[in-house]
């Protein structure tokens, strides 16, 4: 994926801005929250699955939280 990082929400923590969320028994599904609060998966959800009430892990720290608490670009 392209980095834009003045398009993506980022990490509280540390800036990153690609998540990821884990689906037991399945690989975990990464994603990025554009500046309206959309998720932008990387790869579609397996079927049955659904990111609701699931949490946002960075890529590059150890946050993980939900989707309203990542940080608008600088
Ligand atoms: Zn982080």
């Amino acid at each position: 994926m392209e980095r834009r990082p003045d398009l993506y929400l980022g990490c509280p923590n540390c800036g990153e801005a690609v998540f990821f969320i884990r689906l037991p028994g399945k690989s975990p599904a990464f994603l990025r929250v554009d500046s309206a609060g959309n998720v932008l998966l990387k790869k579609p959800l397996p079927e049955g699955e659904t990111i609701a009430g699931r949490a946002l892990h960075c890529t590059a720290c150890g946050w993980n939280g939900e989707a309203a608490e990542l940080a608008r670009p600088a």
